[in-house]
């Protein structure tokens, strides 16, 4: 059979992150299937005929973003319902209401944070293992086509957190049948990883058994790890070692391993990540919101230096609250400029690649995603530019981090298939989800007696 083809025709500028980080002006991309087949001036492709046509005209292309961290489970349905001053406090409360979550409620729910990620142009995000019905969540998975690393996330040592506790071995057998289910699912858009929590939450032999997985089934693995500076106090007081360190005695660290957050690492710990090529997720918006030290102890500007393997996330919509990347590369872009006081931190073009390229390469996924090239996955955002926080425009990549955000996507595509559409989801009533997930918060709310007083009075 031969696949459909389409032509996206005449963009304003295509940011292709490819290896020479060429931006083609009226330029022109042809995607047959799956894949990208040409990228090339617009005058080049003229004559190609296509099944379809998109009209690019005053639009910017990039690569679509990743997001190497993003619980998408349970979140949408109680966004919003901590009090900003509540810190660490919040998350016992997050697992008790993911707990209750039933397999309905999750799959609308995780439908609803699918949404708006690609709504804003991510494309491939992680949830760091904490879907439970993973089968139901499957059908938010096709029908949205979106790309997705997921995991079941275990812990085999009594935690304040109430993440469940498994026996070691049993938590060694979730995981790998997790791996085993559904790794390359759904064309290979679905990817499966060993997640254990964290180190302080899993034993020794727990953590080495996840990067054995990873390692026999040739996947990943993610942890928590350093969520707050204080957490490397812990690991000092636990194993007498940094929690790199420890982990780097364990054997665990490597090229598979996706360490999440790493705030308060520091230069050692960072030769260790160095020499291992293990990778790193930064989540700037819950970070700053949770007050974690990110422009004071996180090293990210030393990790680019390093040339370390690292993407961003944003972690959730119930504690980072802002889940776009676009929101994210704007961050990394400003935060350590102001925290060092020194402009030439993490220019807009090194934020692009992080929530690209060097997101994509994070994950393992370098060799089919994260720019746009000949070759590689169509996972396609197009700007519409006919706004005015994007005029005038000369320095689209400028443009992109510093003036745009979320709500110019105007097309989004994955795996070639169009899924957003002059700002609407294609695969789903968007209002409809909406009031779903609102009722369904309603009812965790009321079944679970978790409640927050607001500051000011409702009347
Ligand atoms: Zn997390």
């Amino acid at each position: 059979m031969q696949s459909s083809t389409l032509k996206i025709e005449g963009a304003l500028f295509i940011i292709t992150v490819d290896p020479e980080r060429r931006i083609i002006r009226d330029g022109s991309i042809l995607v047959e299937g799956q894949r990208i087949t040409r990228v090339g001036k617009a005058s080049e492709l003229a004559s190609v005929p296509a099944d379809r046509v998109i009209d690019a005209r005053e639009m910017v292309i990039t690569p679509g973003f990743t997001n190497g961290h993003m619980h998408i489970s349970y979140a949408h349905a109680t966004r919003g319902i901590f009090p900003d001053d509540l810190g660490p406090e919040y998350l016992p409360n997050v697992f008790k209401l993911q707990a209750i979550m039933t397999e309905e409620e999750e799959y609308y729910t995780s439908l609803l944070g699918i949404t708006e990620l690609l709504k804003y142009g991510t494309t491939t995000f992680v949830d760091p293992g904490s879907t439970k019905y993973l089968d139901a969540c499957m059908k938010a998975y096709e029908e949205s086509g979106c790309r997705i690393i997921v995991g079941w996330q275990v812990t085999d040592r009594p935690n304040p957190l109430n993440v469940p506790v498994y026996e070691t071995q049993e938590a060694i057998e979730r995981m790998e049948e997790t791996i085993k289910s559904y790794d390359h699912r759904l064309d290979d858009r679905v990817r499966a990883w060993a997640m254990p929590f964290s180190a302080g939450f899993a034993s020794d032999e727990l953590l080495v058994a996840a990067k054995a997985l990873a390692d026999k089934y040739q996947t990943g693995m993610t942890i928590h790890h350093v969520i707050r500076p204080e957490s490397a106090e812990a690991s000092m007081k636990q194993y007498g070692k940094r929690p790199t360190e420890h982990l780097e005695d364990l054997g665990v660290l490597g090229p598979n391993l996706l360490l999440a957050h790493a705030l308060g690492v520091n230069e050692a710990e960072l030769d260790a990540i160095e020499r291992t090529q293990t990778k790193v997720v930064m989540n700037p918006t819950a970070a700053i919101k949770g007050g974690s030290g990110t422009t004071k102890t996180g090293l990210l500007p030393e990790m680019v230096e390093r040339g370390i393997g690292v993407g961003i996330g944003t972690d959730a919509g119930n504690n980072s609250n802002l889940v776009e990347s676009m929101r994210a590369m704007y961050l990394v872009a400003v935060l350590y400029k102001d925290g060092r006081q020194d402009v030439k931190m993490i220019p807009a073009e090194t934020a692009v690649e992080l929530a690209t390229i060097s997101g994509a390469r994070s994950l393992g996924l370098d060799d089919q995603i994260g720019s746009i090239e000949a070759g590689k996955k169509a996972d396609l955002v197009l700007f519409d530019t006919k706004r005015p926080e994007w005029r005038t425009i000369f320095n689209p990549v400028n443009n992109l981090v510093y003036n745009a955000d979320g709500r110019s996507v105007h097309t989004v595509i994955v795996d070639g298939r169009v899924v957003v559409e002059d700002h609407k989801p294609l695969f789903v009533d968007e209002w409809e989800l909406i009031q779903k997930v609102q009722k369904i918060g309603e009812d965790m709310l009321a079944r679970t007696g978790v409640s927050f007083p607001q500051r000011w009075p409702m009347v």
